[in-house]
């Protein structure tokens, strides 16, 4: 509060309740920002960090009460850390005894993992705030919404505080995005029995049976989590392959094998119609994604995992002429720029993957476009991954596109089976794939489905960014005994013969 008196003085026109009357009225005149920022997610605080470092005077507003936005409070880093601590108890229970660890009896407390969870949440939250003081951004809590495209009222968090209006020469709007109801409102979350990905992340108690509808990245992140607790888990996914948009096709059929051999239970091409509250349990009514004869569903706990959606309430973006188009999605530009020229906007609420480091690029070139007429974000070359055990992740091109597309391709295939560090570590499932011009031996695609993807999808990354071919994977020293001479085999694979298969 102190802090946003002092940025209030030098920049913030205070709009004072009258006591007597309750109206609004103009208190001082106030000096604009260089931008500000709406949204402290990964997009917008990133954004507005970079903005400072480049010399520009800049204020984030965020409303949440903590910055991180979806991705630190409720997103990537709470399901990682119960995907870690879950994969730890499931290990300690169920594997740890052929690697001659003896752990006589394994308890789960949830509230303890919970605990956990948001401990990491809140140490990540509070790093941002450091970061803004550090880096002189001016962290203003409450809600934005647009007076005109240069003017934002600030509807402070706490009612006791006034409301005041903040001036900006650029405004860079990073609002992100919500959880997508349930399509046709025939299944309402109630974040207890019925939950979004948000409600999964706070159950108090593992559920006996829990159904996710949808097999997405965040669905089946959340489904391993509790099946690893204990519940036991089916994935209804109206398509016919789980892993969502971007996941190659073999992959996903991978992928599929690997998760029910843990225990998941799924039902492609099937499509949920209803959902029915009756004796503490939830009853689905569900029917063949073709039409046909339905079916009900038992559960404890649903998830609706149906995706996310553009997020712009309250923000009143009529008043600013910014443009949306029929998805809800702010329009931009190439250079991120909005129908207003001084309004910009990244992350979730405009185009592209819903993921948090396509936010931050965009959050940082968006700036430098600003503050210098250049920047970049490679939209060929953003990694995606699925933080299941193993993991599964992803660059570039997949197979049926390159089919589609009528490009010539290799394929370069190695098995963790076959290196040594998957062996030894006894966890060998999955491979590492390759994907190369026919005629030059770019690399177009990399695929991994296997013990720390995630990680090792990096170097895919950083080979699309330089254009690199398989033989120069091929040719670089990897480490040994590293999971990443998978890696290179792949590549050895597609350029030639791997040595160890
Ligand atoms: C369960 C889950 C797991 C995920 N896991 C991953 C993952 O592992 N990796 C990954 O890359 N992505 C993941 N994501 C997606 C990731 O969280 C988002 O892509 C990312 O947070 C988008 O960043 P953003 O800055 O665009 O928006 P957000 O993070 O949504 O931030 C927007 C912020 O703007 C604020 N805001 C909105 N309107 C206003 C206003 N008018 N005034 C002031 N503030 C406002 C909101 O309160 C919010 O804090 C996950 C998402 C979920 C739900």
């Amino acid at each position: 509060m102190m802090h946003l008196r002092r940025v209030a003085q030098r920049n913030i026109t205070r709009v004072g309740k009258s006591r007597s009357t309750g109206l609004r009225g103009l208190a001082t005149a106030a000096e604009p920002y260089d931008v500000v920022v709406v949204g402290g997610g990964p997009g917008g605080y990133v954004a507005a960090i970079k903005a400072a470092q480049l010399g520009l005077r800049t204020a984030c507003v965020e409303k949440r009460g903590s910055l991180g936005g979806t991705c630190l409070n409720v997103g990537c880093i709470p399901s990682k850390a119960m995907l870690n601590n879950s994969h730890l108890y499931h290990q300690a229970k169920h594997d740890f005894e052929r690697r001659g660890i003896e752990v006589p009896t394994v308890n789960l407390n949830l509230a303890k993992m919970l605990e956990a969870k948001t401990n990491a949440v809140t140490g990540l939250t509070k790093g941002i705030e450091l970061l803004f003081r550090q880096n002189k951004v001016d962290y203003i809590k409450g809600t934005a919404s647009f007076l005109s495209n240069t003017r934002l009222s600030i509807q402070p968090i706490s009612e006791s505080d006034s409301t005041s209006e903040i001036e900006a020469k650029n405004i860079v709007i990073a609002t992100g995005s919500e959880v997508a109801p349930f399509p046709g409102g025939s299944i309402q979350i109630d974040e207890e029995q019925i939950v979004s990905s948000t409600g999964a992340l706070e159950l108090q108690k593992v559920p006996e049976k829990m159904v996710v509808i949808g097999g997405g990245i965040i669905g089946l992140e959340m489904g391993s989590v509790w099946s690893r607790l204990g519940a036991e888990v089916t994935v209804v996914e109206f398509l016919g392959a789980i892993g969502g948009a971007g996941i190659d096709e073999e992959v996903a059929k991978q992928f599929q094998r690997t998760l029910t051999k843990q225990g998941l239970k799924f039902k492609l091409n099937t499509k949920v119609l209803s959902a029915e509250k009756k004796d503490g349990k939830v009853y689905l009514e569900a029917e063949p994604a073709k039409g046909g004869k339905s079916e009900t569903l038992e559960a404890d706990v649903v998830l609706v995992a149906v995706g996310r959606r553009p997020y712009t309430d309250g923000l009143n973006i009529e008043a600013a002429g910014v443009e949306l188009d029929n998805k809800g999605r702010v329009v931009i530009d190439d250079q991120f720029t909005t129908s207003q020229k001084n309004i910009k906007c990244i992350g979730d609420v405009t185009f592209g993957p819903m993921l948090a480091h396509k936010a931050e690029e965009e959050g940082i070139a968006a700036v430098e476009f600003l503050k210098t007429g250049h920047g970049h974000v490679n939209y060929a070359a953003i990694p995606s991954v699925v933080y299941t055990h193993p993991e599964v992740a992803w660059v570039g091109k997949t197979e049926q596109d390159l089919k589609a597309e009528g490009v010539k391709y290799k394929i370069g295939k190695f098995s963790f089976a076959a290196n040594s560090r998957a062996k030894t570590n006894l966890d060998t499932e999955g491979f590492v794939k390759f994907l190369t011009e026919a005629e030059t031996d770019r690399i177009l695609g990399v695929h991994i489905i296997g013990p720390n993807a995630g990680e090792m999808i990096a170097e895919g990354v950083l080979a699309l960014e330089y254009g690199a071919s398989s033989e120069d994977v091929a040719r670089t020293t990897h480490a040994h005994p590293t999971l990443s001479e998978a890696f290179k085999e792949a590549a050895m694979a597609a350029n030639g013969k791997p040595i160890h298969m």
